[in-house]
Formats: C-alpha cells, structure tokens, sequence
C-alpha cells in the first residue's frame, strides 16, 4: 500500500502553528513510508473563506520547507485540491446516500432546532437531532421539495450499540451511538459540510492515513459510519496531541501568538519554528534537540509520538532559535537578517509611515524600533501621564483587545471603525481614548499613527501586546468580572451580541 497523507486546511485567517505542526507530521511520516503528502483546501465555509487567507497558508508553508506532492498550485491526479470546486461530487454523494436510505432530506427551521435542543438540554439530554423528518410520507417529502421548502440533508445514526474505531496511539475507542448526532451532510445552500467532504475527499484521494488533532475523535464515528455506508475501505486514524498553551488549555489566539506570520515577524527561523514542532509530542530516539525534518523522517514511528498534551513554550522556542543563529557563519547570518527586516517588501509597508517625517536616515531607528523589533518593557508609571483613571485605562485596553479577539478583517478602517465606537461608548474623545493604547502598543505616549502600527504589528503582536498591558495595569479577579459584563453592554449597545 502507498502511503498517502494529508491537511486540509481551512482558510480562514492568518495561518496557524497547529496547521504547520500537521502539515509537518503528515509530511514527516509520508516521507518515511516513501509515500505522498497532500495539502486541500476546506473552504466549503464561503462566508469564512478568503483567497488571502489560503494563499498565507501556501506561503507559510513554503516558508517552512514544507513540500507537498498535489495540492490547489500544482495539482495531481485527484483535482481539483480545493473543496469549493468539488461542489458536484459531494451532492452525487449525498443524493446516493439518500437513494440507499442512508440520509434523508430535513426541512426542520432553525428555530424548531433551538427550540427542541433547548428542551432536550432542560431535560438533562444531549441535544441531538429527534428524527422527525426521517419519517415523512413519500408524497409530503416530494411536495415540499417540488415546492422549494429551504432543506438539508442529514445521516442516519443508529440508535442502539456504539461505535468501535481503532486509533494509532490510542487503540481501541468506543463511543455510543446515543452521543452522535445525525449530521447534517448537506446544507441548504447546496456545500456539504465538513464530514461529508472529508469523508469524500480522502476516499478519492486515496488517503491512507489520517493524522490530525485529536479534537477530531469524537467526529470519526460519523465518518467511519460514512465508510461502512459507502461502502469503503476507512483509512488509518491516527489524532495527534494538540499544542497547549502553558496553562494546558488548548492554544488560542486568546492566550498565545498562533500566526505563523507571527513568529516570521519576530525573527524565529523557519528551520527553528518547524524543528520546534517536530518535538510537539514526539523526540528523537537519542533526545537530540536540533533536527531537521528529513533527519526526523529517517527515524520516525507513528508509535513513537507521545499523548501528553505538548506545551507550546516561547522561551523555549527562542532558546532552540537562538541555538540555530549562533551556529552560523556571519555571511548567512547577514544574508538572514536582510531576508527577515531588511527586505523590500518589509521596507515598502514602513515607507509610507516614515518618508514624512524623516530628515535624516538615524532618525529612522528610534522611529521604528517598536514596529521592527520589541516595544520596550512596560511598567505602570508608563501609563500615568494619559490623565485617565486606572479603571478607565483597565477598560480601555479590555474592550478593545475583546474585539480584536474577534476581528476577522484586520484592515485600517476597521481597526478604527472598532477604536471610534469604543470611544463614543467611554465618551471620550478619540485623542483622549486612544492614549493608553499608545503606550500599551509602542511603550511611550507619541509614536507613528497607532492605526497604521496595528496594521504594521499584525494581529498576534498587537493582542499580545495589549494583553501585556493590561497585566502591567493589573486586572483583579473582581475586575475581570466586571470588565466581562461591560464589554457585553457595549456589544449590546451595537445591536451586535458576540
Ligand atoms: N479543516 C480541518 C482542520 O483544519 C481538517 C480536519 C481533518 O484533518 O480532518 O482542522
């Protein structure tokens, strides 16, 4: 058997380390077995879906050295490699599940939904789908379609007994059926959703291993059904560990820089970044710390990755950085600088920031310092001088970093868009509002236009930041509280609740 593995990706938004982490194990062990690695695209989400956002993927990716055999740039034998060109294929498949009475159409609203989870969620039970659409009359479900009633359609599950898959690291699970709900395979707008494509999708591309997050365990009973309903041959499923932040929860963009852009802008190497991952759960046999990918592909075994939640530790990544850096010969270490600071495409976004207010080329350092490199330390006398209140400050740096949290088009206008509503709802003026994020973003009170910093820093650097801030500031227990219902007011006063 080839070994064949995979990503699948979703584009939406920067492009995240855990996708990296995937892309390097799926790689890692493809090239171990002499097999095939795949990258897909899933943007069967179309209102979450951005071009932008795949292409920062495939960049990233190359960035790390990644290389995959077929994928949306240089195609293959089983295109297309983008889920949003494959619309057809998952209908025909849908339709024959239906035919073989497998799935059925639902014309269920989305308020009967709500109103039946809720009802189940009050009577202590999983909310789950109840079935009713599964027994509509032949001629009531053909004249309700012939009518055009918005529909889905969903799987059968059975409804006694409990599903046995085998995982890689984990053995034999057993999850009941009464926890798997009948998925909706097919929405109303005709893209299927992502159990349906992915089952689809692997069969045809003759996947035979899927690595991915463990997240994913509790979804395999809907897709190992899938197989057995096709009647297909299901791949090997192997759920690797997820990054953790260093409190163990799950890494998020709450709590920790997940954009690959991010570590990119701060100077950590590619080679470092990707030999990091590669000791997310798993080490060399001789617990040699600095490795590359095809010195980890010589000794990998799948048994050999470990299910203890990997911490994704910074210090510990810049110390591996460092490591590298300090091998160097000065010329690589030049040419490398230039490649991460220096270059055009850097300089060309800070140009139009500096040009102006520039005389002489050594004002330049002291003007960009914050942007390029780290914003100085911060303490709380940095924030005395903006005459606003400790709590108002508090509430300030709170709020907005909420909405950044959130925002999904990092562009100007709506990074201001958000900075102008949350000053009318402080009432203060913009000037006025925006003084502690100067010093929470750059480290002193006057700086290059905050707007365009934050476009400049990226997402990850400005919420770090901000989160930085609003530690040196000093949140209580009872504030943080306090600072949660707040923030929900302001949402509410937009019309908009998050
Ligand atoms: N789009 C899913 C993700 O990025 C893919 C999961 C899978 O590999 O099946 O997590």
């Amino acid at each position: 058997m080839t070994v064949r593995t995979r990503i699948a990706p979703s584009p939406t938004g920067d492009p995240h380390v855990g996708t990296a982490y995937m892309a390097l194990f799926n790689a890692v062990y493809a090239r171990s077995q002499g097999g095939q690695f795949i990258l897909r695209i899933e943007d069967t989400d179309a209102a979450r879906s951005t071009a932008e956002s795949e292409q920062m993927i495939l960049d990233s990716l190359r960035w790390l050295n990644i290389e995959w055999d077929e994928g949306p740039d240089c195609g293959g034998p089983h295109g297309p490699y983008r889920q949003s060109a494959r619309k057809h294929i998952y209908q025909e498949h849908a339709l024959k599940l239906i035919e073989d009475q497998h799935a059925f159409y639902c014309f269920c609203s989305p308020e009967r939904l709500d109103q039946m989870r809720e009802a189940q969620r009050a009577a202590g039970e999983n909310p789950r789908y109840d079935g009713l659409c599964m027994h509509l009359s032949e001629s009531e479900l053909r004249s309700r379609l012939n009518a055009g009633e918005p529909h889905v359609v969903r799987m059968k599950v059975p409804e006694h007994g409990e599903c046995q898959f085998h995982d890689e690291l984990r053995g034999e699970i057993e999850i009941p059926w009464s926890q798997v709900d009948m998925q909706v395979l097919l929405k109303n707008d005709g893209f299927p959703t992502y159990h349906l494509a992915v089952v689809v999708d692997d069969h045809l591309m003759e996947i035979s291993h899927i690595l991915r997050g463990e997240e994913w365990i509790n979804s395999t009973p809907k897709h190992v059904l899938l197989y057995e309903y096709f009647g297909w041959q299901a791949p090997v499923f192997c759920h690797l560990p997820l990054l953790r932040n260093p409190d163990k929860s799950k890494l998020s963009k709450r709590k920790h820089p997940t954009s690959i852009n991010y570590y990119r802008q701060i100077g950590i190497l590619p080679e470092a970044l990707i030999n990091y991952l590669g000791m997310m759960g798993w080490s060399m046999p001789d617990e040699q710390e600095i490795f590359s990918p095809a010195q980890m592909a010589e000794r990998f075994e799948l048994k050999g990755i470990h299910l203890g939640g990997p911490v994704f530790d910074l210090e510990k990544l810049s110390w591996l950085n460092g490591q590298y850096l300090r091998g160097m010969d000065p010329e690589e270490f030049m040419d490398r600088i230039v490649e991460w600071g220096l270059n055009r495409d850097n300089l060309r976004r800070l140009v139009p920031l500096i040009q102006q207010r520039t005389e002489k080329f050594s004002d330049l350092v002291g003007q960009v310092d914050y942007l390029v490199g780290a914003r100085p330390v911060l303490s709380a006398e940095d924030f005395a001088d903006t005459g606003l209140e400790h709590e108002v400050q508090v509430q300030i740096v709170d709020h907005l970093s909420r909405e950044l949290d959130a925002l999904r088009d990092w562009q100007r206008d709506e990074l201001f868009e958000i900075c102008r509503s949350l000053a009318e709802w402080h009432q203060l003026k913009i000037r006025d509002y925006l003084k502690p994020l100067f010093v929470a973003l750059s480290g002193r009170a006057v700086s290059l236009p905050l707007f365009d910093s934050m476009v400049f820093l990226g997402p990850d650097l400005t919420r770090m930041r901000l989160r930085e801030a609003l530690a040196v500031l000093g949140v209580s227990k009872k504030q943080a509280k306090r600072l949660e219902k707040q923030h929900r007011e302001f949402r509410a006063s937009l019309g908009s609740p998050q």
